[in-house]
């Protein structure tokens, strides 16, 4: 049997395996991916990725072609509800109007001083492929109609068979670790006995992948998703590129002895265009996918050298749009960990912190996921709604940024020292550059280039000082150039390495003219200093020594 070798082996070529793949690379760490289906999702799923995830990709270049991707489904905003889509009530264009002008959230508008992206509307479908374009552009080895059949860990690595579907032919790989990103079904979770929170299954679903074209009658008034409320069935419209692909998601009662099998296309057909209220409407079925709306979150997301992420790690309902975001962030938080401990840059200890900062988030973000749900697991019209009205149509931007986008929360564990001093005042996730939170966005200006400060980070932990801080960019690359540490530093300033132009740095890092921050590889504040120190480089090098646990 051949056998190989790999750092790092992920199990699962969706959406978060393939972003792991990428953050990997990006940390110059190879890994080996396999996917047991011959290629990238056909079902669209998750159709949009939020501030944070764009901010995310936008470190490895993707920002923009996943805009791209999605400009079709771009102006798709608002839930309707109704007996049919026609009939939908609300579907005015003055309510569209009204909704447009607060669609930050995938419609690319501007998100002013809190980041340099919005969320960006893109399917599934269309974006793994870019993922899988940027892997393999970076030599990323992705095999897919490959599944992983066994595996065992000891003390050194994991040990796994793996097994080429086409040919039968089977290899062992030797890996130091390996990541979970095996979906919803979580076999490796299960094969390690790791239970689950949460509670449970929701209801079960049909997601009817279908075209017919609607474009006249959306034109204006495009929608995101219409649930069609019946007494005898309910269903969801979701809008997939505003004209002729839409997916529609049909409720089924296993505790009434329904099965996948009881929906033919026939059958769904005709479902579906009682749901549109066009009797004569011309539809041909793509595909039909069957799927649970579940909250389970895994008790814990390592078990020795495997790590879980995204939905083996935390399933929960799609209608908060955190499934795969979630996920992403997760294989973000534990890339560059990953890559810290294959450099002999931090002890297997700090590995320990992707749970501790990972599994509250994705626990919250399935508990609030879930109580989106109503009856059959379809989102709950009332609730959602209201939600919605809460959070979307206000003109308090920052509240939206923090809870809804991806940011409403902030890291506590040994890989982030907390401050001293009176409690905080702000809300939690508040880019205020206290530690644990995402690092704030501020445009400067680099040899002569307007950025964000957000396009110094993914790779190297990163320095930042005020105007006065020489002292700890110097103890900074003091400490680089004698150590094995991907360290640079900023001073921020009229004169430094990077200029601030708007004048708004020391106020958004919370920092006097000699004060610094230090910002993990992921964008996530570590450490604070507020003002200068007589002995930066020791401080520096107790508080790095702390972080990355040698
Ligand atoms: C209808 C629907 C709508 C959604 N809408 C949204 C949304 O708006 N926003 C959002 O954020 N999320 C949404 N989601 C959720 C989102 O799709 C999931 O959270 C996301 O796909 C999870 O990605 P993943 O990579 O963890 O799992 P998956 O995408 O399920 O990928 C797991 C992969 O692992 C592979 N695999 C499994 N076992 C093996 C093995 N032994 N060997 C090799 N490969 C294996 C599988 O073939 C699969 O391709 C939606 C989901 C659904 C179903």
């Amino acid at each position: 049997m051949i056998h190989e070798e790999a750092p790092v082996l992920i199990v699962g070529g969706g959406i978060v395996g393939l972003s792991a793949a990428l953050f990997l690379l990006h940390q110059d760490v190879p890994p080996l991916l396999v996917e047991r289906h011959s290629g990238t999702s056909i079902h669209p799923r998750a159709r949009g990725t939020n501030g944070r995830t764009t901010e995310i990709y936008r470190e490895v270049g993707l920002d923009e072609k996943i805009r791209v991707a999605g400009e079709a489904l771009a102006p798709a905003l608002g839930w309707l509800t109704g007996e049919t889509l026609v009939g939908a009530a609300n579907w005015t264009v003055e309510r569209w109007q009204q909704m447009q002008q607060h669609n930050f959230a995938f419609g690319g508008k501007d998100m002013g001083t809190l980041s340099p992206v919005s969320g960006a509307r893109c399917t599934q479908d269309l974006l793994e492929p870019l993922l899988l374009e940027a892997v393999r552009e970076r030599g990323g080895d992705v095999r897919f109609y490959t599944e992983l059949v066994s595996f065992e860990q000891d003390d050194a690595g994991i040990t796994a068979l793996i097994r080429d579907r086409a040919t039968g032919e089977e290899r062992t790989v030797r890996a130091q670790y390996m990541i979970a990103a095996d979906g919803a079904r979580a076999l490796i979770r299960k094969q390690l006995g790791i239970a689950t929170n949460g509670q449970g299954s929701q209801g079960h679903l049909l997601n009817i992948l279908f075209h017919a074209d609607l474009s006249e009658m959306v034109r204006g008034r495009e929608f995101s998703a219409c649930i069609i409320e019946r007494p005898e069935r309910r269903g969801l419209i979701t809008s997939i590129n505003n004209t002729d692909r839409w997916v529609f998601h049909l409720t089924y009662d296993p505790a009434r002895g329904e099965t996948p099998d009881d929906f033919p296309p026939e059958r769904c057909l005709e479902l579906i265009r009682d749901a549109i209220g066009l009797p004569e409407l011309e539809i041909q079925i793509q595909s039909i996918l069957p799927w649970e709306a579940a909250v389970r979150v895994a008790e814990t997301f390592q078990q020795g050298r495997v790590f879980l992420a995204g939905d083996a790690a935390h399933q929960m309902p799609p209608w908060g749009g955190k499934g795969a975001n979630s996920g992403i962030a997760d294989v973000h938080n534990l890339a560059w960990k990953l890559a810290a401990v294959l450099k002999g840059r931090a002890a297997p200890a700090l590995l320990q912190t992707y749970d501790v900062e990972r599994r509250p988030v994705g626990y919250e973000a399935a508990v609030e996921s879930g109580g989106m749900s109503g009856k059959g697991g379809l989102p709950d019209g009332n609730m959602f709604l209201f939600q919605a009205a809460q959070k979307g149509f206000t003109n308090d931007l920052a509240a939206i940024f923090v809870r809804v986008f991806g940011f409403g929360y902030e890291y506590a564990s040994t890989a982030i020292i907390p401050e001293e001093g009176p409690a905080l005042t702000v809300a939690p996730g508040t880019p205020d550059g206290h530690p644990g939170t995402r690092v704030p966005h501020v445009w400067i200006e680099r040899q002569g280039q307007r950025i964000s400060t957000l396009d110094l980070f993914g790779r190297d932990f990163v320095l930042l000082s005020g105007p006065e801080g020489a002292a700890w960019c110097e103890a900074a690359r003091s400490i680089a150039a004698r150590s094995n540490l991907n360290l640079v530093a900023y001073r921020v300033g009229p004169a430094g390495d990077v200029q601030d132009t708007d004048n708004k740095w020391q106020s958004q890092a919370g920092i006097q003219t000699d004060g610094a921050i230090l910002v993990r590889p992921d964008g996530f504040v570590a450490w604070r200093s507020q003002v200068g120190t007589s002995q930066p480089e020791q401080q520096l090098e107790m508080v790095l020594k702390q972080i990355l646990m040698q």
